[in-house]
């Protein structure tokens, strides 16, 4: 089933919405995988509102996401802290 995703912009706390049209599986590629990326999640968040790719470069704080599938809540950021990458 597809999954909704509500990607916020921590800067403005601007939040945006959209379904995802893959099958809902586990929260890895969203925790773990490209997803955490704020590159891609910065390629979501404009694409709901129909705005350009803003190729911004790869972070991992910029944006929350919460995902829900069929209305219950799967996933939040917020929840499960991102482990911060230890300064090499
Ligand atoms: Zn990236």
């Amino acid at each position: 089933m597809p999954y909704d995703v509500t990607i916020t912009k921590r800067e403005t706390g601007e939040s945006r919405s959209y379904t995802h049209p893959s099958e809902w599986t586990d929260n890895y590629i969203w925790c773990e995988g490209n997803y955490a990326c704020d590159c891609n999640r910065a390629q979501f968040f404009a694409e709901c509102v129909g705005e350009d790719d803003p190729n911004i470069l790869c972070s991992d704080n910029l944006y929350t996401v919460s995902i829900a599938v069929d209305g219950k809540v799967v996933y939040e950021d917020d929840t499960q802290t991102a482990e911060s990458p230890a300064a090499a």
